[in-house]
């Protein structure tokens, strides 16, 4: 099944586009920037807080270890709505270690700030990583990585960026891509179960798995103890005879590793998650646009451009009307 919008995006493009072959970076000296504290290391970098000595801008150096090349282009997403924007590369002419350099989010601490979001703000933020979703996907572009550490939010700004697009891919139909991609909690079940010619539609489950874990106050909504187990936990809510009906559908076969830990499951109710804690942010809305995101079969998810249009984000686009007729 082709995806419903961007199916052959990059097929109308040429090739270099996505091979990145004849390009070559045109790498600037450092001497622009100076750098403060560290922000955060994963497995490729290492992330400071940086000042750019021209315009006395706080910006973001992302020293890169030693990577493949592609990986480098791949951080290089044109700018689009709500993506963070690449301001710079860089590489020092003697140790040759190059830099990205990102526009700074004064970022609060998800784990802080989700708890304290408003049924509004939820759907507002939701609202944002859809359009920073809808547009990769229009570029051919899959994240592959989306979770609460790569969405930054300066709340005071009401302001937030998509980052890390270092695991992004350009997507192409019938493709076979690494399943070994995205953190565990976040990862779509087609992850799991070894699917390869998945697509856009991974993001739309990893936001899912993140708004289950927002509404719900139960972070991560899907917490696996490995990528097995990972899936188990999916189908303890999720249930089993759509995780079988998904699987005969594409023909594939479950690992071995499952035959003792994947046991018949009904699918369970949403309310059985609602406490008292969480009912002020839960609605018919909001359970019907999860249904239409966690759903093991990633051709039947719903798309970021389809979602934007879901009644669960009406009071957005409604403030958005406002806001544009001057109201
Ligand atoms: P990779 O997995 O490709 O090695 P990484 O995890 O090292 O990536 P990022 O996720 O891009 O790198 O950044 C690491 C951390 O640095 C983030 O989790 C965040 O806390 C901080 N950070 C990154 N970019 C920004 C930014 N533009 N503004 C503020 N903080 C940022």
């Amino acid at each position: 099944a082709l995806p419903k919008y961007y199916a052959y995006v990059n097929r109308e493009r040429p090739i270099e586009y996505s091979t990145f072959d004849n390009l070559r970076i045109a790498w600037n000296l450092p001497s622009d920037y100076v750098v403060h504290q560290k922000l955060g290391r994963g497995k490729y970098s290492e992330v400071f807080l940086g000042t750019q000595l021209t315009t006395n801008k706080k910006v973001v150096i992302k020293l890169l270890k030693p990577v493949k090349k592609k990986k480098i282009y791949r951080e290089n997403i044109q700018s689009g709505p709500n993506i963070i924007k690449l301001l710079d590369m860089v590489r020092d002419p003697l140790t040759k270690t190059p830099a990205l350099i990102f526009e700074y989010v004064n970022n609060f601490d998800y784990k802080s700030l989700f708890p304290t979001l408003t049924d509004f703000e939820i759907r507002y933020y939701m609202f944002g990583v859809l359009k920073a979703l809808d547009y990769c996907h229009s570029q051919g572009i899959i994240h592959r990585d989306i979770k609460p550490h790569n969405i930054m939010i300066d709340h005071n700004l009401r302001k937030l960026r998509v980052i890390d697009w270092g695991l992004a891919e350009f997507y192409f139909p019938g493709r076979e891509y690494n399943v070994r991609v995205a953190s565990r909690y976040y990862k779509g079940p087609e992850l799991l179960v070894n699917d390869q010619l998945y697509g856009y539609s991974l993001d739309m489950w990893s936001l899912g798995t993140m708004l289950a874990a927002i509404i719900f106050k139960k972070e991560p909504f899907f917490h696996g103890d490995d990528n097995y187990d990972q899936l188990v936990k999916i189908a303890k809510v999720m249930g089993t005879a759509s995780l079988y009906e998904y699987l005969s559908k594409y023909n594939i076969d479950l690992d071995e590793e499952f035959d003792d830990i994947l046991t018949s499951q009904n699918r369970k109710k949403w309310s059985h998650f609602v406490t008292n804690q969480n009912r002020h942010l839960i609605s018919d809305e909001v359970l019907d646009f999860l249904d239409r995101c966690l759903v093991y079969d990633h051709a039947e998810r719903i798309t970021p451009k389809d979602a934007m249009a879901h009644p669960y984000f009406r009071p957005v686009v409604e403030m958005y009307k406002k806001l544009e007729s001057g109201i």
